[in-house]
C-alpha cells in the first residue's frame, strides 16, 4: 500500500498533512466521525473506503453495504451524470481544485428531512499527483432549520416592513408634492413642481396636469412630465374638450379617480374602445386620472401613467389621491390669486383712466402706496417717485426745488385728519410743481377702512383746477373791462345828449357843434351795439346756438365793403385791397354766411387799425389756397405793435389780451376768439404771423363750399 496525503477541503494555506498507510486504515480512522467520509480512486472514481455515516446515504440496496466499495457513484446514483455530480468529480480530479456544494436536501432518514452539504477534495500522493478523491458529507440540518425558523419569523416582518415602506414612500410623495406646490402662485410652475415630485419618488411613466377651463368646457394642459415622445399626442392633450374621447374628459363629472389598471386587458374586454387615445399609446400599462376638486370647484385633473399594471386599490392610486388634494388647493389658490390680481388690475386701470388724481397713503407709515397716472401728471412727479414716499417727503422734494413751503403741507394735514376718521371735501390748494408751474388743486380726502372698520389709510382725490381758476380770473377781469368798455360810450352818449338838450332848451339853432355831437352819439351807439353783439355771440357760441345762414356770395365784395366801413371810421390809416392773381372785376364766390364773414374781416381790420400807429398802411387781400380753387385765404396785414411769439396761440383764447399791452388801447379779448370760432363753423381756421414791433398778418383759410 502506498501512502498518500489528504488536502483538507478548501482550507488553502492550512498545511496540516496526514499520512495514512492504507485505505483500510483510513476507514478505521473515520468510522466514528460525525461526518460522512468516502475515499475514491481519482481515475476510476470507484469507492475505495467510506465510513458508516456515508453508507447511510445510499439507496436501500447499497445502504450500509460495504459492497459499494469498488463501485463508482453512478452505481448507487444512476442520475449522477445528469445531475453533474460526475462532472464535479472529473473537474476536481483534473484541476486539483476542491469543491463545496450548496445545501443538499436528503429525505431518506427516518427522522425525516435532513440537510447536508458535501465537499470533494483532491488527495495527492507523494509525487504530488491527485490519486484519490476525498468526499465529506456534513449534516447542516440544524443550521438550515434554524435559518428556516428565522425566515418564517421574518416573513410577516418583511410584509409589515414592505407596507411600512410603501406607506413611507407614499407619504414622501405626498409631502414632496405638498411642499413643492407651495412654492408658486403660477399654475404652470405648480404643475411642474408637483409632477416632478411625483415622478422623482414614484415609478410613473408620465404625469400630466390639466387645468379646467369652465368657460370653454375643456381641460387645458399645464404640464407633462417627462415630455411625450409622441408630438401629435402632446398636441391632442393640450386642449381636451369635455366631449373628447380622452378618459380625463369625464373627470369633471365625478369625484372618484378613473383607473385603468391594465390597459391591454381593458382593451380586450372592451372596457375602453379601440378609438380611445390610450389604445394607441403602447408605452404604458396603467392609467390613473384623479379629478382635482377644491370644495365644489373642479380645478382640473392629475393623470399618471405606469409602465407596469397597477392595482385599482393599490398604493399608486391612494398616493395620487392624497397628492390631488394638495394640487387642487394650490391650483385653486393660484386661480383665486389670479382673479384677485385681475380684479386689482381692472380697478387699477379704471383708476388710472380717471381724470382725477388719486393718492392712497398707508396708516402704518403715512407713505403713498398707490398713485394713479393722473396724480403723477397733476403733481408733475413720476408715479415711481410718488409711491413709497410720504407726502411730507414730496413737500421736501419740491421745497428744495423752489424753496417754498406752500406745497403739500395742506395735504399732510388732510391725511392726518383723514387718518383720524375725518372726511374733508373740496379743499383748494395752490402749489408749485417741480417744473416750476403754479397749479391750483381741488382735493378731498377720506379715511380708508378695513372690513372691520379700522382705519388702514387715507385716500386723496384731487383735480387740477388751474384752467378753471384762470378762466374765472379772466371772467372777473372781463367784467371789470366790460363795465369800463360799456361805460365809456355810454358816458360819451350821455354827455353829448345833454349838450344837445341844453342847446334845444336855450332855443339856439343847431350848428356844426350840434352835428358833431350827433355824430359822436351815433358812433358811440355803434360801438355799444358792437360790444353787446359780441357778448351775445359769445353766449351763443358757449351754448352752441350760433347758427350760420349760408348763401352764395362774393368774398371780394365782402372785403371791399369792410374796407369802406372801416375807412369811414379811420381817416388816419391807409387801407388797401390786394388781390394777387385776380383781375379787378373778378369775383370769388363762396357758400358762406355773409354777415359772419363780414364780421370776421371787420374784426381783423379793426384790430389792425387799433394796434397800428396812426398813418400805418393796412392791407387786406385774398388768394386761392390750392390750384383746385376750393379754398381761399383772406389775410389782413398791419405794421403795428406786433405780437410776442409766446402769445400767438393764446390771443385766440377767450378774454385773452397780450400782457403789458398799452392800457389806453381798449378791448375785451373777445374779437379774435369769435373770429376763430366763426372760421371753424365755416370749416376753416385762423393763424397769425407776427414780429413784435413790426406788425402782424392774420390769415383765415375758408373752404368755398360751392358743391354743398
Ligand atoms: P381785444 O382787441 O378786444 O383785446 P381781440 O380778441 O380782438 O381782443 O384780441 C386779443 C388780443 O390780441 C388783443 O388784446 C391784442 O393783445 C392782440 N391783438 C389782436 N390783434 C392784434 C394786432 N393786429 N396787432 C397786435 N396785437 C393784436
Amino acid at each position: 500500500m502506498r501512502g498518500f496525503i489528504v488536502e483538507p477541503n478548501g482550507s488553502a494555506g492550512v498545511n496540516r498533512q496526514t499520512s495514512i498507510e492504507t485505505d483500510d486504515h483510513f476507514a478505521v480512522m473515520f468510522e466514528q466521525m460525525p461526518v460522512g467520509v468516502a475515499l475514491y480512486d481519482a481515475q476510476t472514481f470507484c469507492l475505495l473506503a467510506a465510513n458508516p455515516l456515508f453508507f447511510q446515504f445510499l439507496d436501500p440496496p447499497w445502504r450500509g453495504n460495504p459492497q459499494a466499495i469498488g463501485h463508482s457513484p453512478m452505481s448507487w446514483l444512476p442520475e449522477a451524470e445528469e445531475q453533474g455530480v460526475m462532472e464535479i468529480f472529473r473537474v476536481v480530479a483534473e484541476t486539483g481544485v476542491p469543491y463545496r456544494s450548496g445545501i443538499y436536501m436528503f429525505p431518506a432518514f427516518e427522522r425525516g428531512l435532513t440537510y447536508w452539504s458535501w465537499t470533494l477534495s483532491p488527495v495527492r500522493d507523494q509525487d504530488g499527483e491527485v490519486g484519490r478523491l476525498l468526499q465529506t458529507l456534513i449534516e447542516i440540518t440544524e443550521q438550515v432549520e434554524a435559518q428556516q425558523r428565522r425566515e418564517a419569523i421574518n416573513v410577516p416582518l418583511q410584509t409589515a416592513n414592505r407596507s411600512v415602506e410603501t406607506e413611507r414612500q407614499r407619504l414622501e410623495v405626498v409631502e414632496a408634492v405638498a411642499s413643492s406646490v407651495r412654492i408658486s402662485l403660477d399654475p404652470k410652475r405648480i404643475s411642474m413642481a408637483a409632477s416632478k415630485a411625483i415622478l422623482d419618488t414614484f415609478k410613473t411613466r408620465h404625469v400630466f396636469i390639466h387645468t379646467a377651463d369652465p368657460a370653454q368646457q375643456a381641460l387645458r394642459l399645464l404640464h407633462i412630465y417627462p415630455a411625450l415622445e409622441n408630438r401629435s399626442m402632446t398636441d391632442l392633450l393640450k386642449y381636451v374638450p369635455y366631449t373628447s374621447p380622452f378618459l380625463m374628459a369625464r373627470a369633471h363629472m365625478q369625484r372618484d379617480p378613473i383607473v385603468v389598471a391594465d390597459i391591454s386587458e381593458a382593451l380586450t374586454q372592451g372596457i375602453i374602445s379601440g378609438e380611445s387615445p390610450l389604445a394607441n399609446y403602447t408605452a404604458m400599462n396603467s392609467y390613473v386620472c384623479v379629478p382635482l376638486w377644491f370644495g365644489e370647484q373642479f380645478e382640473g385633473t392629475l393623470t399618471a401613467t405606469f409602465i407596469e399594471a397597477i392595482a385599482i386599490d393599490g398604493p399608486e392610486v391612494q398616493t395620487l389621491l392624497a397628492c390631488s388634494t394638495h394640487i387642487a388647493a394650490a391650483l385653486a389658490n393660484a386661480r383665486l390669486h389670479a382673479d384677485v390680481e385681475n380684479e386689482r388690475a381692472r380697478l387699477r386701470s379704471i383708476l388710472d383712466q380717471l381724470p382725477e388724481g388719486i393718492l392712497i397713503t398707508e396708516a402704518a407709515n403715512g407713505r403713498v402706496n398707490y398713485a394713479n397716472t393722473a396724480a403723477a401728471a397733476i403733481l408733475g412727479l413720476p408715479v415711481k417717485t410718488l409711491i413709497n414716499t410720504s407726502l411730507h417727503q414730496n413737500a421736501q422734494a419740491i421745497v428744495s426745488h423752489k424753496g417754498t413751503l406752500q406745497v403739500v403741507l395742506p395735504w399732510n394735514f388732510a391725511v392726518i385728519r383723514a387718518l383720524s376718521g375725518e372726511t374733508i371735501s373740496s379743499q383748494e390748494t395752490s402749489m408749485i410743481r417741480p417744473d416750476g408751474k403754479n397749479v391750483t388743486i381741488l382735493s378731498s380726502s377720506a379715511p380708508v377702512r378695513s372690513q372691520w372698520g379700522t382705519i388702514t389709510g387715507a385716500v386723496i382725490v384731487f383735480q387740477d383746477i388751474t384752467a378753471q381758476k384762470s378762466l374765472e380770473q379772466q371772467k372777473n377781469e372781463f367784467l371789470s373791462f366790460a363795465s369800463h368798455e360799456l361805460r365809456t360810450p355810454v358816458t360819451a352818449i350821455q354827455g353829448f345828449a345833454e349838450i344837445l338838450q341844453l342847446q334845444i332848451e336855450s332855443g339856439k339853432q343847431p350848428g356844426p357843434q350840434s352835428l358833431r355831437a350827433l355824430a359822436i352819439i351815433n358812433e358811440q351807439s355803434q360801438t355799444l351795439t358792437r360790444l353787446v353783439d359780441e357778448m351775445l355771440d359769445l353766449t351763443r357760441i358757449d351754448n352752441m346756438q350760433l347758427m350760420l345762414h349760408r348763401s352764395r356770395c362774393d368774398l371780394v365784395d365782402i372785403l371791399r365793403s369792410a374796407i369802406e366801413t372801416q375807412a369811414s371810421t379811420t381817416k388816419k390809416h391807409q387801407l388797401r385791397l390786394v388781390l394777387d392773381g385776380l383781375a379787378g372785376a373778378d369775383k370769388v364766390e363762396a357758400f358762406v354766411d355773409k354777415n359772419r364773414c363780414t364780421q370776421i374781416v371787420g374784426n381783423l381790420l379793426s384790430n389792425a387799425i387799433k394796434y397800428s400807429p396812426e398813418g400805418g398802411a393796412i392791407e387786406i387781400g385774398l388768394y386761392y389756397f390750392s390750384p383746385a380753387r376750393t379754398e381761399v385765404v383772406i389775410w389782413v396785414k398791419d405794421h403795428g405793435i406786433g405780437i410776442p411769439e409766446s402769445e400767438t396761440t393764446n390771443i385766440f383764447k377767450r378774454f385773452h389780451r397780450v400782457q403789458d399791452i398799452d392800457p389806453a388801447i381798449s378791448g375785451l379779448g373777445i374779437g379774435l376768439y369769435l373770429v376763430k370760432e366763426l372760421a371753424a363753423l365755416h370749416g376753416g381756421r385762423i393763424w397769425v404771423e407776427s414780429v413784435e414791433g413790426r406788425g402782424s398778418t392774420f390769415s383765415v383759410q375758408l373752404p368755398l363750399n360751392l358743391n354743398h
